[in-house]
């Protein structure tokens, strides 16, 4: 856990507070009932602007985006049910997870046996509230602990869920980072689910403070946050933003970046992106135990910015594998389920893997003519403690022998095997040796 990283640019945007600081963003937003319109997600967005300059986009319900249509915007103040004592024994207001999303307004009296149509529970993990949605065919539906639901009596209960699905809007929010090149990196965490603490609070909240702590920094790239519900928002966005997708180099989709397991990374369609690359270098250094997946087109957003007509290098950044968890959307996926230290690794694993895409350059060895002496020019053994020293070594004969103007930093970092902050301290020591130019920039 006490991984620190190794670049400038994690030494300027990471530090000791970090994962308090996304931990205590995410228990703020923990409590609000989102879905994939509505006042939640409206609410949501105004606590993530109290750190960056987001701007926010109502897209009209109707509006076409591809093959699908922005549907009507679903909001609920209260739902409950009551037993015939008038005793609430399913109430909204102690989680939101009680009522499925997207349910049609409800307020009647019926019997258990007409009740149990719309109660849906987990028999497997009968203490937990499942996480249920019904966005694109109306329905009305609680969740509740299947124990709970095996005790109650046969007998009439009132059902109320005091929602509305009314014409309205989709919201999402957008943050840019403009760096020196127009070129983009896209960063993308879904917005759409309740009371759900890993699965997005901890993207949404990590996604937040990478962006306050970019916004002071000068980069190469410039970065692009989105903050949009599941699906529906990633396709409108695509939809509406068709001029954009040529500036988007890099990619990454932050989900469940909270929890004990992993890390995962899943790839692009490509494959052979720099953001796949970049990942899989880090995370085979990083000394966790990282499982590297290949692209499928199940998952999260990745699959809209990866469907075939915009075939885009993004990636997916997770710890434990969405669906392979006990507590993937059930109400143990709580604010005890995400811990500080696993938000902070997260982060920066992702500043480290930024660091491989900001500093990928290539270079040209000016000496190719057999080795310079390096003794002479104090190079030898000046890299890192006594440690690092072996390793700083072969880095700058690495360097040099690879920088011959077709090895960028990364593919030298590949072939010695070690990781890229080494490779970039011995590049930067050979450039102000004058042994080594930059000769291109591939933004
Ligand atoms: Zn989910």
């Amino acid at each position: 856990m006490a991984m620190r990283p190794e670049s400038s640019l994690g030494q300027q945007i990471a530090d000791d507070s970090i994962g308090e600081e996304i931990y205590s963003l995410a228990a703020e937003i923990y409590p609000i009932c989102r879905s994939i319109t509505g006042n939640g997600v409206r609410e949501t967005l105004r606590h993530l602007a109290r750190h960056i300059g987001l701007s926010v986009h109502e897209v009209p319900t109707g509006t076409q985006v591809f093959d699908w249509t922005i549907p009507r915007e679903w909001n609920i103040r209260d739902a409950y049910i009551k037993n015939e004592r008038g005793e609430k024994i399913v109430d909204f207001a102690r989680s939101n997870l009680h009522v499925m999303s997207y349910s049609l307004p409800v307020c009647a009296h019926m019997p258990l046996a007409e009740l149990k149509g719309h109660i849906f529970t987990l028999p497997e993990q009968p203490d937990l509230i499942p996480y249920r949605t019904s966005y694109y065919s109306e329905n009305w539906g609680f969740c509740m602990a299947h124990r709970q639901f095996l005790d109650l009596a046969d007998a009439t209960y009132e059902a109320v869920i005091d929602s509305s699905l009314k014409e309205g809007f989709l919201t999402y929010g957008e943050y840019l980072h403009r760096g020196e090149a127009g070129s983009e990196f896209l960063f993308s965490a879904h917005i759409c689910h309740p009371s759900l603490a890993n699965d997005n609070c901890s993207g949404l909240a990590l996604l937040t403070h990478l962006a306050k702590r970019l916004s002071r920094l000068k980069t190469r790239y410039s970065y692009r946050f989105l903050f949009a519900p599941g699906t529906i928002g990633a396709i409108c966005w695509l939809a509406r933003n068709e001029d954009k997708i040529e500036r988007i180099k890099h990619g990454l989709i932050v989900s469940m970046a909270g929890d004990s397991g992993g890390p995962t990374y899943k790839k692009s369609r490509r494959g052979t992106s720099l953001i796949d690359r970049a990942f899989a270098h880090v995370l085979r250094h990083s000394g966790l135990e990282p499982a590297i997946l290949d692209f499928s087109p199940y998952g999260y957003d990745e699959r809209q910015f990866c469907s075939p007509a915009f075939n885009l290098p993004v990636g997916l950044f997770q710890r434990s594998k969405f669906g392979s968890i006990p507590e993937y959307h059930t109400s143990a996926d709580n604010l005890d389920f995400i811990r500080p230290e696993y938000l902070a690794q997260s982060y920066r694993l992702i500043v480290l893997a930024l660091e491989v895409i900001e500093g990928d350059k290539v270079y040209i060895n000016i000496m190719p003519k057999c080795e310079p002496q390096l003794g002479k020019r104090g190079l030898y053994d000046a890299i890192g403690g006594h440690k690092d020293v072996a390793a700083g070594n072969m880095a700058l004969l690495w360097v040099l022998n690879l920088s011959d103007g077709s090895h960028s930093l990364l593919d030298i970092a590949e072939r010695a095997e070690l990781p890229f902050g080494v490779i970039r301290r011995a590049t930067e020591l050979l450039r102000q040796s004058g042994l080594l130019a930059p000769i291109s920039e591939a933004c």
